[in-house]
């Protein structure tokens, strides 16, 4: 599957704003929106006023990113979203929150989604206990989540906890991170989802 491969702290900063893409780096003085937060480039430096348009663009580059999606799938994600009932923009984030490699993440089970979605590749994860190792699975309510008995005591997942044992996971799920078990209570409201997007403008922008 197609992926970027580039430098993704260019990524950071050329939104202007920490994606959280490298997982414990970004928490660290070595994060690069700490050390240059300017956009990249010879002319990173310079402020130039964003057009409507640029802000639109700007909002569903950080959407895609924050995610790890390229273009043909987002925009896949954005006609599921308004094809169903409610409010498009609530719909889309609610879908890109729901993905499993997102959940992985979202429960400490990966230190980035990057991590979350290599993690869900390698055969690793178990839903209602059949094998998924596809990251773009949309989770339901009820949806239990374990890792693999073969891959419970792999020294990869207890480096992984010890990095993100401290982190919160949402309310819509139970994490037990002991036992490595991710329970689904129910698919999040937009308000319960944890992003700094402005969804609207990204409508606004595919709506034109
Ligand atoms: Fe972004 Fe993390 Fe790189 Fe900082 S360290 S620029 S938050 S990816």
């Amino acid at each position: 599957m197609a992926r970027y491969r580039g430098a993704v702290c260019r990524l950071c900063r050329r939104e202007g704003t920490k994606l959280f893409l490298k997982g414990e780096r970004c928490y660290t003085g070595k994060c690069a929106m700490d050390r240059r937060p300017f956009a990249p480039g010879q002319h990173g430096r310079r402020r130039s006023k964003m057009s409507e348009y640029g802000k639109q663009l700007r909002e569903k580059q950080k959407a895609k990113r924050i995610y790890g999606i390229l273009e043909t799938q987002f925009y896949n994600y954005y006609e599921a979203a308004e094809g169903k009932k409610g409010i498009t923009g609530d719909n889309l984030i609610i879908i890109l929150e729901t993905r499993l490699d997102n959940v992985v993440y979202r429960a400490g089970l990966g230190r980035s989604r990057t991590e979350a979605r290599q993690v869900v590749r390698h055969n690793h994860i178990l839903v209602n206990g059949k094998k998924v190792n596809i990251p773009s699975f949309l989770v339901k309510a009820g949806d239990v989540i374990t890792i693999k008995e073969k891959s419970l005591n792999l020294q990869r997942f207890k480096d992984i906890i010890e990095s993100t044992g401290s982190r919160t996971a949402p309310e819509w799920m139970d994490v037990d991170l002991e036992n490595k078990q991710i329970k689904v209570n129910e698919i999040p409201a937009r308000e319960a989802i944890d992003i700094p997007v402005n969804e609207t403008l990204i409508i606004e922008l595919y709506s034109k």
